[in-house]
């Protein structure tokens, strides 16, 4: 039976307290998994392996637990940006957004970015998985496997659809329930531009070279469903399952070449756990290829700058750094409307220029002003909405770097958004198109008028985009699935020239998928589980 907080009784609650204490009061020195963060793909991977009672795993995150009106109330989330559930990171200066230092937020606690984010459920497009097939040379990675997962993971509210939605899953997705107008009037809006509209923003439309629709999201019951919720929790009773927070991961340790233990923090105390099987990285795009170089993982000539014992050369990781660069355009409303769920319940996928087979730009309502903390002072409506325009494709690529030998030190973010030149030609037309769209006489009604960026073109339209560039939070592919000498991770996301260590998160997308990224990783996390299980016949 699969409970959720909103429907388990007192003596689950008790039962899994008490087995949680118990387990937690006395770790072992060594279990046969060791689950590295209990985020989007690390839950899933942590479920799958404890669903096989003859398994002890040990799930480790550094965050705390979930509980909290913040996490669990869908239009809360923007509360956590910068508080404690935040890794709050920041991207180094960068000179193509006029010398800006930018946020990058990444979720910390149970259930990870699962537990901060925007609750939108987005499966990536046909094109991405059969690309992430192609370059691991693994048909499993391709859309008619993956979209099978899918349908097995999900469990679908809408009407029945069995060619792409399944109903039996442990995934709880719904499309938003009472959309605000002004999401209505977007699927007005981008049919008036011409783009087709679809009935699910997953399904066919990601089969097609663009389209608009209502958003599908993890909230169930009026809460959010994070992928830490749908997998995780309903199974904190048993006993082959630990699930230690406060428990932060330095490196791994090797013996040999074989991946024995990971050396952790807890309470203050450096502790060391072994791994009798395997050890799972699933620690996100920026902590994985960090703690990897903590491991003597890495380019072995950047890890000899900081004296670290080289166990193997990847000179891949950290590098390939993805994310979808976003320009924040805003309207005021001609009367307030508060947002609804999560506060973006729409959504569009569309192309920079015709000749593009797949859409390259991705379109987010979110019904409240969002701006750059450089646009923000261009002045905001007291009430407003703001359409996230998103280049789905970008070329630009960051990395990261290690600044010192001590992994409590902060690593270096070269995001280096817009540094490819054909990104900010993508990007130039996403705002024109964003600006289209808003504008439609569908927004009519609502809207009082355009606040920014304005009728822009030249230099001063270029200047707009580089202040008002945010992440959409989907970093991703700085430990890449792959088969070239900058591969990090091959088909079954074990690590290269190493034993024992897996990797499974949004580190190992080969490109980052043209939507939003976590239902990707759970079917990464889905994946890695299964691969795990042949590999050790679970
Ligand atoms: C504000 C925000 C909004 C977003 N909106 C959406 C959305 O609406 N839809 C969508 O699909 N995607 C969204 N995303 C992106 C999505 O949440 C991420 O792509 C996804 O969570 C990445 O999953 P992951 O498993 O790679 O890493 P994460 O989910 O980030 O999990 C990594 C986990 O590892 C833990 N960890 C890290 N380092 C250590 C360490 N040293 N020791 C122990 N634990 C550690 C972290 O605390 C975290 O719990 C959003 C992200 C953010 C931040």
């Amino acid at each position: 039976m699969t409970l959720d907080h909103t429907s388990e009784d007192a003596d689950f609650i008790r039962r899994s307290e008490e087995n949680q204490a118990r387990l937690t009061s006395s770790l072992q020195p060594s279990y046969d998994f060791v689950v590295c963060g209990a985020g989007a793909a690390g839950s899933v991977v942590a479920r799958r392996l404890a669903d096989n009672p003859e398994v002890q795993v040990l799930l480790l995150e550094a965050g705390g637990d979930d509980a909290a009106d913040q996490v669990l109330d869908p239009g809360l989330w923007p509360t956590n940006l910068g508080g404690a559930r935040d890794w709050g990171f920041t991207a180094e200066p960068n000179p193509h957004l006029n010398g800006r230092a930018i946020a990058m937020s990444m979720g910390k606690g149970l259930g990870g970015g699962s537990s901060i984010n925007v609750m939108v459920w987005a499966r990536g497009h046909r094109s991405d998985w059969d690309f992430f097939a192609s370059e691991a040379g693994d048909s499993r990675w391709g859309h008619s496997n993956v979209l099978d997962l899918y349908r097995r993971i999900e469990n679908y509210q809408g009407p029945p659809d069995p060619h792409y939605r399944g109903d039996g899953g442990p995934v709880w997705v719904q499309q938003a329930a009472d959309p605000n107008p002004i999401a209505c009037a977007m699927l007005d809006g981008a049919r008036e531009l011409g783009v087709p509209t679809f009935d699910s923003s997953n399904g066919a439309m990601m089969e097609h070279p663009g389209g608009a629709a209502l958003t599908d999201m993890l909230v169930r019951n009026g809460k959010r469903h994070s992928l830490y919720r749908a997998y995780v929790h309903p199974i904190r009773d048993r006993p082959n399952l630990t699930i230690l927070t406060g428990a932060v991961v330095r490196r791994i340790v090797f013996e040999g070449r074989r991946a024995a233990g990971v050396e952790l923090v807890l309470q203050g105390r450096t502790t060391l756990i072994g791994a009798r099987s395997e050890i799972v990285l699933s620690l996100g795009a920026i902590q994985t290829p960090k703690i990897l170089m903590h491991s003597g993982v890495g380019d072995r000539t950047e890890l000899a700058r900081f004296g670290i014992s080289s166990i193997q050369h990847l000179p891949g990781v950290g590098q390939n750094l993805q994310d979808h660069v976003s320009f924040g355009c805003t309207w005021e409303y001609a009367n307030p409307i508060p947002p609804r769920n999560s506060g973006s319940e729409a959504k569009m996928y569309w192309k920079s220029r015709p000749d593009l087979d797949n859409p390259d730009l991705l379109f987010c309502q979110v019904e409240f002003p969002a701006p750059s903390e450089r646009t923000a002072a261009r002045g905001l409506p007291e009430h407003g909405w703001t359409m996230f325009a998103g280049l789905a494709r970008p070329h630009s690529r960051g990395r990261l770097r290690l600044k010192s030998a001590d992994p409590a030190d902060s690593l270096a973010i070269d995001a280096n958004f817009l540094s490819d030149p054909r990104d900010l030609i993508a990007a130039r037309a996403c705002v024109e198109l964003c600006r289209a769209l808003g504008n439609a006489r569908a927004f009519e009604p609502l809207v009082r008028g355009e606040v920014m960026p304005g009728n822009l073109s030249g230099d001063a339209l270029d200047h707009y985009i580089r202040d008002a560039a945010v992440t959409y939070w989907h970093q991703s592919c700085t430990a890449k699935m792959g088969r070239d000498d900058m591969s990090v991770v091959d088909a079954s996301l074990k690590v290269y020239g190493v034993e024992a260590l897996r990797i499974a998160d949004a580190s190992i997308m080969p490109r980052v998928t043209t939507g939003n990224t976590q239902a990707p990783c759970a079917i990464i996390g889905e994946r890695a589980a299964e691969m795990i299980g042949e590999a050790h016949r679970l």
